[in-house]
């Protein structure tokens, strides 16, 4: 039989033996990846794909896709070859160098636009959130979905992102052009909130930190799907041997950079609750909320700086 790139495929028939290739090889979710990379090859969208099945694809759209298909069958992740992410409605362009945004991710953006609003509500302001004086931080940035997510939603808001990684900062600052946001995110390198430890930025207060920071276990990393373990950046998924480590530093950092009444707002791995929840327990803090994901699992730990 002659290799399926020598030939000339129809869309459905180019289709069909993607998903068949991808299936053979056990890739999750194979139908929506095959789609994903033949509409990244031949630039149309989803309507095109279904509306126009007997249009018949020339040799060189069949061999790149296929190339495509060969490399997912591997375990390199369909994101990084289409090299975009949809989260929070706006598209992000991804790379090895970031972790790709998840959609449980989105919950920390519910949470904290949810939390904002009551703080409002509760100091006798209007709940209709614009961020009008707020100074919020995104510390990990990756991609920068978090931060520039809420840039989108809170037009006023001042708004710094940060990560230990130059190149993921290189990332997140073109989302933020491409997006047109880059006028309202300071991206800076640092580990955690260091940065807000030292001039100029040192006397900065917050009232929102947010985080989705790296939660992965080192010790669970052979449980890993191929997708993740050899393909998003090491720095991204693991917070130690154990997975909690981070959250540990993260969270007395935090409650000295917020405002009386400011908000940390954290994701949280599957299994990290019973570690994380201790760490609240000071008088530091109150009002603390576990939100769970759409699979039940804790996801979103928020909890509020207690005026001193
Ligand atoms: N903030 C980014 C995200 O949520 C990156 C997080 C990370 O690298 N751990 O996707």
């Amino acid at each position: 039989m002659p290799s399926p790139q020598s030939q000339s495929l129809n869309v459905r028939t180019a289709l069909k033996q993607g998903i068949h290739l991808l299936r053979e090889a056990q890739v999750p979710s194979d139908t929506l990846a095959a789609e994903l990379l033949l509409l990244h090859i031949t630039l149309r969208d989803r309507t095109w794909l279904y509306a126009h099945p007997e249009e018949i694809l020339d040799p060189q759209t069949i061999e790149s896709y296929f190339s495509l298909l060969r490399r997912r069958a591997t375990g390199e992740p369909t994101q990084h070859l289409t090299g975009k992410q949809e989260f929070w409605g706006l598209e992000f362009e991804v790379n090895a160098d970031v972790l790709i945004p998840r959609p449980e991710t989105e919950h920390l953006i519910e949470v904290a636009l949810d939390r904002l609003a009551v703080r409002e509500l509760r100091s006798g302001r209007d709940p209709k959130l614009t961020g009008e004086g707020l100074t919020i931080v995104d510390i990990g940035t990756g991609s920068g979905c978090i931060a520039i997510a809420l840039a989108k939603e809170l037009p006023a808001a001042k708004i710094y992102a940060t990560d230990v990684s130059p190149a993921a900062l290189k990332v997140a600052q073109r989302n933020a052009t491409r997006l047109g946001f880059s006028n309202r995110i300071t991206f800076l390198e640092s580990n955690l909130l260091v940065a807000f430890a030292s001039s100029p930025n040192q006397s900065l207060a917050f009232d929102l930190i947010i985080s989705n920071p790296p939660y992965i276990g080192r010790k669970e990393s052979t449980t890993l799907p191929v997708e993740v373990r050899d393909h998003e950046p090491a720095h991204a998924l693991y917070g130690g041997e154990e997975g909690y480590e981070l959250y540990g530093l993260l969270v007395p950092e935090a409650a000295r950079h917020l405002k009386p009444t400011g908000l940390l707002v954290l994701e949280l791995g599957h299994d990290s609750l019973p570690a994380v929840r201790p760490l609240f327990e000071s008088p530091e803090w109150k009002n603390l909320l576990v939100t769970n994901d759409l699979a039940a699992i804790p996801r979103v730990l928020s909890a509020e700086r207690t005026p001193a």
